[in-house]
């Protein structure tokens, strides 16, 4: 059998990669992002890295949860160490059920799809509801790990804009009716309402019912994206846009960021039917999700104090919100502009006009801080004016040195 004849650019990539010629159309899209070996550079000792957004789990109670473990695997060693079911196992859904009711959810166990982490979500729902060519709408800009998601089912990924209240309705609606005129057919909103990741902005209740209520105009469906929402600074948390709509909106939770993200465990809460089409993804995907995490996550909310935990996870990244902000408005540039995250990781930074943030980060990294370009929360090559800077990881007085180095950064960039 004679090979197909290969374009100049194939014969190329060939020679790179032997197995080029191979791939899915759907990997195409998918590369190594630039700035990845940066990172590596970026996390030595002597750099500040405001890049990073690992959750500080230092202060969890490990003696407590080994020992609790240890008595769980005792009492259920075989069980949990046995395949499960592919939706996830019932105990650990029923406590789901009651994590979701602090922010308003009431929901029945059997709508629950546990997942590898809420990224695990993300991917089943793309993988249920697009194909090649559909769009998903996304706040300008979004979640990198969704955008990924996304394009590797060759979604096609349209920006909404945002406001310091996040998602603007107007611009939805515009979107939608742009989209519609254009027969396109869009698949849903991906929201992350609380603490959004990158730009730390949370959308107050009236806009979380404004958003609805275009989206039951428009027949759209909404992805709810809530991993930081019991991460509020305020110890109030918003009700969740499913509490606000049930039919129209797919929940989904994680554990990573009030436990711990080395669990992998996250869900989906959907009505009935989606749930169904989610059980058989997940199984071709997994079989089930991890049976041992789902015993240890289970054991962990009923032997901890986790919602105990929860709050001192919130003061303790209180601090370094409240230190960053300081350590940004000491040495940041005039006309630099910054959002204030009520809760959550991140702050997203406008630069001064003129500057872009990918072409300084090799500068700023030989300055010893890194952050991540804005570029990389688009879909669409924007974002070069924006920085993410998260305060999650470092101790407060790294993150006002970190603040200081890329205030010095930035002077000397404009005075190029
Ligand atoms: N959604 C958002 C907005 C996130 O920030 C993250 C983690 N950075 C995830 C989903 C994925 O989290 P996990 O898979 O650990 O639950």
């Amino acid at each position: 059998m004679s090979l197909p004849e290969q374009s100049p650019r194939a014969r190329q990539d060939t020679r790179l990669d032997t197995w080029a010629g191979r791939y899915a159309a759907r990997t195409h899209g998918t590369t190594a992002s630039a700035v990845r070996s940066l990172f590596e550079v970026a996390n030595r000792p002597e750099v500040v890295s405001l890049a990073g957004g690992m959750p500080n789990i230092a202060d969890l109670p490990l003696d407590v949860i080994a020992d609790n473990l240890a008595a769980m695997i005792g009492k259920e060693g075989p069980r949990a160490m046995q395949y499960g079911s592919g939706q996830g196992e019932p105990a650990l859904r029923e406590a789901i059920t009651e994590v979701m009711r602090l922010e308003g959810i009431h929901a029945h166990r059997d709508d629950v799809t546990v997942t590898v982490g809420s990224q695990q979500g993300l991917d089943l729902i793309t993988r249920i509801f697009c194909d090649p060519g559909d769009v998903v709408l996304a706040e300008a800009p979004s979640y990198v790990g969704a955008l990924g998601t996304f394009r590797s089912y060759q979604t096609d990924v349209v920006h909404v804009a945002m406001d310091e209240h996040g998602l603007q309705p107007e611009a939805l609606r515009e979107a939608l009716v742009g989209l519609q005129v254009a027969g396109r057919r869009v698949k849903f909103l991906y929201t992350i309402p609380n603490f959004q990741n990158p730009a730390g902005v949370t959308q107050p209740l009236e806009r979380r019912e404004e958003i609805l209520e275009v989206a039951r105009e428009h027949g759209l469906m909404v992805v709810e994206d809530n991993p930081y929402g019991l991460l509020s600074f305020s110890g109030e948390p918003i009700p969740a846009m499913r509490s606000l709509d049930a039919d129209n909106v797919l929940y989904l939770g994680s554990f990573s960021k009030t436990f711990s993200p080395g669990m992998r465990v996250g869900w989906v809460l959907a009505p009935h039917a989606v749930r169904e089409k989610l059980v058989l993804a997940q199984e071709s995907a997994t079989l089930c999700p991890p049976t041992f995490s789902q015993f240890a996550v289970t054991t962990y909310l009923t032997t901890c104090d986790w919602q105990g935990q929860v709050v001192s996870f919130r003061d303790m990244y209180r601090i370094r919100r409240d230190a960053m902000l300081e350590g940004l408005a000491e040495f940041m540039p005039a006309g630099t502009t910054w959002t204030r995250p009520d809760g959550g990781f991140f702050v997203w930074l406008t630069l001064p006009e003129g500057l872009d943030s990918q072409a300084m980060l090799p500068r700023a990294i030989t300055s010893r801080v890194a952050y991540v370009p804005g570029s990389a929360f688009f879909a669409d090559g924007f974002g070069a004016r924006h920085v993410r800077v998260s305060y999650c990881y470092p101790p407060p007085d790294r993150i006002r040195e970190g603040c200081r180095r890329l205030g010095e950064v930035l002077h000397r960039e404009l005075d190029l």
